[in-house]
């Protein structure tokens, strides 16, 4: 079947009841499940298949929700041929397990029909502070509200999510599943506060004064990486992640040019080929410096930019951007490995070469760019990081499990510094 090749359709086939039940019925029920042992952050996708195969719906999306909270947002992006669906024991016999797409169908169900697996818990402890609503942020937030503290997210920008509502396109995960996670998320007694940049609109000693016991930093990584080419200051010269937090929070309606060539190898890169595609660029090309089995982006995301017959020059770095009138016009690039030239005509470049760490006043960021905690805690006594700022494989599944593990760390502290003033 042809996929849409539409912005805001979700490129995913969605399953319907049967076909959920008939995949969950190829399980093998492993003992020890090699699937629920890959998942970083818990999500136990043995177990919930195992519920769905009996047709207990709800039991398996209480599975989900009570180890992930944001099931419904890793069902459609998580890279699940590293974790949970390349570790199937099925892999050796057919293929794997369907493991994204029943999870899917489970959140689906969850929103389709009202039901909500958690419930929120009388507050009874003390005050905590997430900073950023990234998932990481949203993850911790939720296992210390669930765990009856009192818990303030703090958000920089005016949309919560981080780069799941500012980054990932809409076709891969849409805007309504992040809301209605975040949605979630309040019911269980979190409070939210936007445009509230924690080390310039508050500091944490304000914090501490109005009573919050602990601090968890969750800023992930907001600064672009750049390179030093000549012309870069030129219209039509765009970072990745600016570009597709404007395709996302326009719903696609985004000015784009008609031949666009992306610097980079990664997901980001990808997404903005894929997106301007979508959104209506004639000509897309990625330029990559390294060799195709190099590249770091995810197979099945490198493979549907060729579906979008997006062309990829390997071993090129970018050399020069010519303009006219101050506006791109052409792109120059050299070989990495041979003295070959690529000489493209071009009316915008996106550079996705990856994110960097902002500079945080509140704890020490080491030379690697990011913080450095023993057991979440950074060097600052009470206040936690976790996420993409603190040394992951920087993946919403990871910065999820990383988000949980900090918050059983902020509950170990705040109980012993408790039974301390006793
Ligand atoms: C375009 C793109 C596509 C991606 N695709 C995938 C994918 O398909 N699968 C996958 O697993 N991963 C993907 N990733 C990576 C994934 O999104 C990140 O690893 C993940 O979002 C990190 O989560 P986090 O909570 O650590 O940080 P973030 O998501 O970066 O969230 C941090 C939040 O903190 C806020 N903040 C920063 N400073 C402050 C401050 N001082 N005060 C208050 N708030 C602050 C920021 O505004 C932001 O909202 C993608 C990333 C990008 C950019
Ligand atoms: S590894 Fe595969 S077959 Fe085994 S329990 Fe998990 S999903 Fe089922």
């Amino acid at each position: 079947m042809e996929r849409e090749t539409n912005y805001l359709q979700e490129r995913e086939e969605v399953l319907t009841p049967i076909l959920a039940i008939e995949e969950a019925s190829r399980c093998l029920l492993c003992h020890d499940a090699p699937c629920t042992k890959a998942c970083p952050a818990g999500t136990d996708p043995a177990k919930f298949i195992r519920s769905l195969r009996f047709r207990n719906f709800k039991g398996a999306v209480a599975t989900i929700r009570e180890n992930n909270v944001l099931g419904g947002v890793c069902a459609r992006v998580c890279p699940t041929s590293t974790y949970c669906e390349g570790a199937c024991s099925r892999c050796g016999i057919d293929k794997p397990i369907e493991i994204a797409k029943l999870q899917r169908y489970l959140t689906d169900y969850e929103q389709l029909t009202g039901f909500e697996a958690l419930e929120a818990v009388e507050v009874t402890k003390e005050k905590v502070a997430i900073i950023g609503s990234g998932p990481s942020g949203l993850a911790a937030a939720a296992q210390l509200a669930l765990d009856g503290y009192k818990v303030t997210v703090f958000e920089s920008k005016d949309l919560l999510g981080g780069w799941l509502t500012y980054g990932i396109p809409a076709n891969r995960l849409p805007q309504t599943v992040v809301d209605n996670e975040i949605k979630y998320i309040k019911n269980l007694g979190v409070e939210f506060k936007t445009n509230c940049k924690v080390g310039k609109d508050i500091k944490i000693d304000d914090l501490r004064k109005e009573g919050f016991g602990a601090f968890l930093i969750a800023v992930g990584m907001q600064n672009s990486k750049s390179v030093n080419v000549k012309g870069q200051d030129l219209e039509g010269v765009i970072n990745g992640v600016d570009f597709l937090a404007e395709a996302k929070t326009t719903n696609g309606n985004i000015k784009v040019g008609k031949k666009v060539i992306v610097i980079g190898g990664g997901d980001v890169a990808m997404d903005c080929a894929a997106t301007a595609k979508l959104v209506g660029a004639e000509d897309v090309k990625i330029v990559y410096r390294r060799t195709i089995e190099k590249m770091p982006a995810d197979r099945k995301e490198l493979a549907y930019t060729q579906e979008l017959s997006i062309p990829v020059f390997t071993g090129f770095k970018p050399s020069e951007i010519i303009g006219q009138d101050g506006k791109v016009t052409r792109f120059k690039a050299i070989g990495m490995f041979d003295d070959s030239e690529l000489d493209l005509s071009a009316d915008m470049v996106i550079f996705a070469i990856g994110q960097e760490a902002e500079k945080i006043e509140i704890v020490d960021i080491n030379e690697k760019g990011i913080i450095q905690t023993s057991n979440y805690m950074t060097n600052v006594e009470g206040v936690f990081a976790s996420g993409d700022i603190v040394e992951g494989d920087k993946t919403v599944v990871y910065a999820i499990k990383d988000g949980k593990e900090a918050a059983s760390e902020i509950a170990k502290y705040l109980t012993s510094k408790k039974e301390g003033a006793r």
